[in-house]
């Protein structure tokens, strides 16, 4: 096996984890690197998750091994099939592949309860009477240690005989629990005598009511790495304290091997909320259109709002792993997909909040092709033909009826570019009864065509345009953060709720779009010229109701007002 990763990318120095692995294979440690990605199946994945896939898929990529997609299904009052379905579905989106390497923790039940029987028998796990308040209250706490439980020297016939009834359903819930006898004075917590095992009647997502007891996180997911040949199992820093008990259960087992684990830096974005439990509250409250709504920071949210595995992968590359926390800026991400799309999407366009124009010298019924380019910067990209006619659209706001200097768009007596067309004047304003701006009149200049003055006089201002007569009309939404402040859930007053942003949709109807935009498909990302990165609504969007959704604007805006850097 060679010693450095040979897809490691452009020659970045290694990370302090890719190091570890380094050392690891160097000094024959492991032999080879497996690594898992091990969900919870109790929610959707959100960008957290992708941190921790990209690194785990990632690694197994550069050395030419796996990664084994493994479900952490231990708890299944929580889990569902829906989510193991969405989050296989997340993770192959997101470009990765297990192969033949899907596990469910479910799957070693059997052997997690022969490993738990042969604790007790070598004295080292006790069934325990205490009830759930009282462990917690025996724990003791940093200061202090905890106090042994009064059936921690249970003779071992009769802890067997007590797990087993456990396991045969002869106990209530709640009777008892089985724990790993370890040492109450430990100045790690989680070393007095932890709970290994609870009686739980409830229907499990794939082994049904085939048991009542089952095993707790910490007992299951060092055995389960270990049953599947895992080397390196990466986890988030919280675990750090986790990792004596991971090394004690397969120590004291004396197991065939023993995958070393390795804590990284969760990822944190300001301006969002990550945990499972609260993304989970603002779908089943109904505050968000379920767990792909556009503005949610889960995997499908983001899909559905436009962003590519592409962007997603650079963002978590970009980010980087390491041991310190610390927090993202939420623009970080959205000039990940940014700088994608601009690279990526055709130019096309759109007009927004439309106002009518009429070409009163352009012939009535006449109708010009004019040719444009779908990336100016990127000539292979192509070209298209957007139709021109008499009446046609302009964004309302690309006119002022009383413009400063410094407006270079349409204004009374002004002169405009249209991008790729003609140049037109603004001579006459049409008003309603309230003295709304509601059409104008222009006249064009026909030695103009495709936009360019003829005797050389300066235009500033170009703007974009639909032809009315051939306009898509289409309803648009435009997607901003979904909370005002840049950490919603550490007010110690407040729920994070109250401060989720009134405008983080804005729905408009009546959006006019050049033709092309008529067979846009739901994997086609368009750049809406100087109003940012769009694409169809995967959910909403059908053959003659074209629904779009922004992905990002073209630049942050949010920026100044946060006084971030
Ligand atoms: P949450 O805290 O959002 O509820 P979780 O950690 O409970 O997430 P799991 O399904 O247990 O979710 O996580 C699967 C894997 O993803 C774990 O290895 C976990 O460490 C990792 N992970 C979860 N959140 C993040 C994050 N914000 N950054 C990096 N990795 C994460
Ligand atoms: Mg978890």
């Amino acid at each position: 096996m060679t010693s450095t990763p040979s897809d490691a990318p452009d020659n970045k120095p290694l990370d302090f984890i890719r190091a570890i692995i380094e050392e690891d294979l160097q000094s024959g440690r492991y032999e080879r690197v497996v690594t898992r990605f091990p969900p919870e199946p109790n929610g959707f994945l959100h960008i957290g998750h992708a941190k921790s896939i990209c690194l785990n898929f990632g690694i197994a990529r550069e050395y030419h091994s796996v990664c084994h997609l493994r479900f952490d299904d231990t708890n299944p009052s929580k889990e569902s099939v829906e989510y193991v379905e969405a989050i296989t579905e997340d993770v192959r989106w997101l470009g990765f592949d297990w192969g033949e390497h899907l596990y469910y923790a479910s799957d070693y039940f059997d052997r997690l309860y022969d490993f738990a029987v042969q604790l007790i028998r070598m004295g080292k796990a006790y069934v325990c009477h205490l009830s759930a308040d009282q462990i917690r209250e025996q724990r003791g706490t940093l200061t202090e240690p905890g106090r042994e439980s009064p059936y921690r020297d249970r003779p071992v016939e009769e802890n067997l005989r007590l797990f087993e009834q456990m396991k045969n359903g002869e106990l209530a819930d709640g009777t008892c629990v089985l724990r790993a006898r370890i040492d109450m004075a430990s100045p790690n917590i989680l070393m007095r005598d932890p709970v290994l095992y609870r009686i739980l009647r409830t229907t499990h997502h794939r082994t049904a009511d085939r048991w009542c007891i089952y095993p707790m996180y910490d007992f299951t997911h060092c055995l389960s790495d270990m049953i599947e040949g895992i080397t390196h199992s990466l986890c988030t820093l919280e675990f750090e304290n986790n990792r004596p008990l991971y090394d004690w259960v397969l120590d004291t087992l004396d197991t065939p091997c023993h995958p070393r684990q390795i804590e990284f830096a969760r990822l944190n974005i300001n301006y969002t909320v990550m945990s499972k439990r609260k993304l989970l509250r603002l779908v089943n409250e109904n505050r968000v259109d379920g767990w792909d709504d556009p503005r949610m920071l889960t995997i499908s949210g983001l899909r559905r709002r436009g962003y590519t595995p592409a962007s997603i992968r650079r963002f978590c590359d970009l980010i980087g792993v390491g041991r310190r926390e610390s927090w993202i800026d939420m623009g970080v991400l959205e000039n990940a997909v940014r700088e994608d799309l601009n690279e990526s999407a055709p130019r096309v366009m759109g007009v927004l909040r439309p106002l009518k124009v009429v070409i009163t010298n352009y012939p009535e019924g006449q109708t010009e092709q004019f040719e444009a380019l779908n990336h100016p910067q990127k000539p292979e990209m192509g070209t298209r033909t957007v139709p021109f006619s008499r009446e046609i659209f302009i964004e309302a706001d690309d006119f002022m009826e009383d413009p400063p200097k410094k407006f270079h768009r349409l204004g009374p007596g002004r002169e405009v570019r249209l991008r790729y067309a003609y140049l037109v004047t603004c001579d006459k304003v049409i008003k309603n009864d309230r003295g709304e701006v509601t059409e104008l009149h222009c006249t064009h200049d026909p030695a103009s065509r495709g936009g360019s003055a003829p005797d050389g006089r300066k235009v500033k201002g170009t703007i974009h345009w639909v032809s009315a007569r051939h306009a898509v009309e289409a309803e648009v939404r435009l997607y901003d953060r979904l909370f005002t402040v840049d950490h919603p859930d550490m007010d110690r007053e407040k729920d994070f709720k109250e401060f989720l942003n009134p405008d983080s949709l804005v729905v408009l109807s009546g959006c006019k779009l050049e033709p092309s935009l008529a067979t846009a498909r739901p994997e086609d990302r368009f750049q809406f010229e100087r109003q940012g990165y769009f694409c169809p609504d995967t959910r909403d969007a059908r053959p003659g109701r074209p629904v779009f959704n922004r992905i990002v604007t073209l630049r942050d805006t949010w920026k100044k007002i946060s006084g971030q850097t």
